[in-house]
């Protein structure tokens, strides 16, 4: 794919970028593939959107929310172009994707919104609530996951994208704090000391909550 230099001058939509996710923790899979997304499409900035409780994850215990925003700010804190939104974590309730781009799309109404989702969350889109609205909020790019088929979803407004394979989970993260295993280097820097100063995941988090 033709590599877009150039973001947006003055007059010309933002192109903004958005991705989703639990961030319990973030990892440089996150980070590298929306750096990548950024980069290919010429987005004048990525909004990190961490999740209230995410409906794909209702019966799994996740850090609390104030956890979760926390990393993320501090894992994107050395980018330009990164920022953080608290419209999920604030937002009563279970989180849907379609809440969040009509959150974002409110109050960006200027903005061409670009949601970026992994080979694995992009196979499950077509369950997603209220997926015929979804394609009218923004455009969707799916990149590459390590374990992952990229699904064709025959959509114009879907684009795949390859980005550097990093066989990073937040799962595998989690499980290994819960083990005293080392995260440095599959986390920033600043993650792995929020992780310690807080004493996260030093039980498995995959504890049913139901
Ligand atoms: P968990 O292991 O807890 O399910 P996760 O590592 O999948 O977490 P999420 O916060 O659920 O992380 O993912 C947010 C988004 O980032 C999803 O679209 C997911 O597909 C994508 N993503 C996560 N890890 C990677 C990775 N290593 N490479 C590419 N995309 C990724």
């Amino acid at each position: 794919m033709e590599r877009i230099t150039k973001s947006t001058t003055a007059g010309q939509r933002a192109r903004v970028g958005v991705m989703g996710g639990t961030f319990d923790p973030i990892h440089h899979g996150h980070l590298v593939a929306a750096s990548e997304v950024a980069a290919t499409f010429g987005l004048d900035e990525v909004i990190f959107v961490p999740t209230g409780q995410p409906w794909q994850k209702q019966h799994k215990k996740v850090s609390h929310s104030e956890h979760r925003y926390l990393m993320t700010v501090v894992a994107t804190a050395s980018n330009p172009r990164f920022t953080v939104s608290r419209v999920d974590i604030d937002r009563p309730g279970v989180t849907y994707t379609i809440d969040t781009l009509r959150d974002l799309r409110r109050q960006r109404p200027q903005a061409e919104l670009f949601f970026i989702t992994g080979a694995d969350a992009l196979a499950q889109i077509m369950s997603w609530k209220d997926v015929d609205e979804l394609w009218g909020l923004a455009h969707f790019v799916g990149v590459t996951r390590p374990g992952h088929e990229l699904p064709d979803l025959g959509r114009q407004d879907v684009s795949l994208l390859e980005v550097p394979a990093l066989a990073i989970s937040s799962t595998g993260c989690r499980e290994r704090v819960a083990e005293h295993q080392p995260v440095w280097y599959l986390v920033p820097d600043g993650v792995v000391q929020y992780i310690a100063k807080h004493q996260l995941y030093l039980e498995s988090s995959e504890a049913e909550n139901a």
